[in-house]
């Protein structure tokens, strides 16, 4: 983790409605390091990382991408990737395609493409896999694919919201090893959503802890959990060890 800032968050606001879903959010996020949004239903992860992408404008504040500002910019010219909780993968495509799909869209040669796409495959466990159809596949194993897929391109940053949350229990932890792996190996920067403590704990380099829109504090895991700054967290991390 090098440390130096590749984007911030600006007073960010956003209202549905009478909805306030972030109010006044400020964060920077570091080149290299796995940055955890965590916090319970309805706090306003989702939305956050929707901006960040591009999918939804928020009302006030500025989003700056190396210090560039892409408030108002479109989704596909800020380079990110995104994973999400349900695997988008093409159900009608094999592993390769799928993992291929932007990387011929973008002009690479064939040869190229399969080179890379091995090389995706083997970083997120999958070597040998290419021809197999994605439907075929366990649901970790179509995380996988997805991540594969995101990271293709080569993004800035990786957003993914709850990408483990419709796995099971045994197959969670694997993948929260591998994400983790994946982020460490790539060095990308890993934007994370989350609604479990635990898994924001073992996988962070730091967490922003969001409640009601706002965000109530981002540290280290070991010092939000150490010492909360408000109730609230104190309340959340109850029960965790
Ligand atoms: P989280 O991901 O933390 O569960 P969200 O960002 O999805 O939270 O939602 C935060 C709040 O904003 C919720 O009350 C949700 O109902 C509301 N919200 C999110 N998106 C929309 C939308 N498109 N229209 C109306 N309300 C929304
Ligand atoms: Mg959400």
């Amino acid at each position: 983790m090098s440390g130096d800032t590749i984007l911030a968050l600006e007073s960010i606001r956003k209202a549905f409605g009478t909805t306030v879903t972030a109010d006044g959010v400020s964060l920077d996020f570091r080149r290299g390091e796995f940055f955890t949004l965590l916090g319970p239903s309805g706090s306003g992860k989702s939305t956050i990382l929707r901006m960040i992408a591009g999918l939804e404008q928020p009302d006030a504040g500025r989003i700056l991408l190396d210090g560039a500002d892409i408030t108002r910019t479109q989704p596909w010219t800020r380079g990110l990737g995104m994973v999400f909780q349900q695997y988008a993968n093409f159900p009608h495509m094999t592993v390769a395609e799928n993992v291929a799909y932007g990387l011929r869209r973008a002009g690479m040669s064939k040869a190229k493409v399969a080179a890379r796409v091995d090389e995706l495959l083997t970083l997120v466990g999958l070597s040998g896999f290419q021809g197999r159809r994605v439907t075929q596949l366990s649901g970790g194993e179509q995380q996988r694919v997805a991540i594969a897929r995101a990271l293709a391109p080569k993004p800035k940053i990786l957003l993914l919201d709850e990408p483990l949350s419709a796995l099971d229990e045994k197959i969670r932890r694997e993948m929260q090893d591998e994400l983790r792996r994946i982020q460490q190996a790539t060095g990308t920067t890993f934007i994370y959503v989350t609604h479990d403590q635990e898994e924001a704990l073992t996988m962070s380099d730091r967490i922003a802890v969001l409640n009601r829109g706002q965000c109530v504090q981002c540290d280290a895991p070991e010092k939000i959990f150490r010492r909360p700054r408000t109730r609230f967290v104190a309340r959340f991390f109850r029960g965790c060890n």
